[in-house]
């Protein structure tokens, strides 16, 4: 999943490639077995030590490249499946809901409006700077967020070239895509 809640109790864990660290529900863990064989650990139970892996293309695609984790084809697969399945479903339900007023994109209108903000989907491309900008003021404001898709397939929701994030302001609607 990576759709999360952040809040003061969810554990975090840190990406092996990117060293981000993230709510746990935003990261893949994969179990290491014995010296260079590890294992996707899709159900989070492996009774054995782990590392953890962004739900994002580009973390996955540095990790199939790194030999030190030399994971099996069929693991990396599943893991872009899982990703792909999970960004079609999120991006269906913004278009559904692009005409109505509980949504507000772009930096700037995300920021004049923070205060209404119940949920916050953030591309996976955005700056740094901006990201950092968004993920302090979520925190200190208690809002959930999400990264997911990139600013071109977010942007498409609105017919626009590019979008970096996405507000909801309506709480049922943002519960509904946060459980
Ligand atoms: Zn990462």
């Amino acid at each position: 999943m990576t759709r999360k809640i952040m809040d003061n109790h969810s554990p975090e864990r840190t990406c092996v490639v990117c060293r981000e660290k993230k709510d746990k529900s935003d990261l893949f863990r994969i179990a290491k077995i014995s010296e260079n064989n590890y294992s996707f650990d899709e159900k989070q139970k492996m009774q054995a030590r782990a590392i953890y892996v962004c739900k994002t293309h580009e973390c996955i695609k540095r990790i199939s490249k790194n030999k030190k984790y030399s994971l099996k084809i069929e693991d990396l697969l599943s893991m872009v499946n899982l990703l792909k399945k999970q960004s079609k479903d999120y991006l269906n339900i913004l278009k559904a809901m692009k005409n109505s007023e509980h949504l507000a994109f772009g930096i700037n209108m995300v920021m004049d409006e923070i205060e209404h903000i119940h949920f916050l989907i953030i591309a996976e491309d955005i700056s740094e700077k901006n990201d950092k900008k968004l993920i302090t003021k979520a925190k200190e404001l208690n809002i959930p967020y999400a990264h997911f898709g990139n600013k071109t397939q977010l942007g498409e929701i609105f017919n626009k070239d590019e979008v970096n994030v996405i507000a909801i302001k309506n709480k049922k609607v943002a519960r509904g895509l946060v459980d």
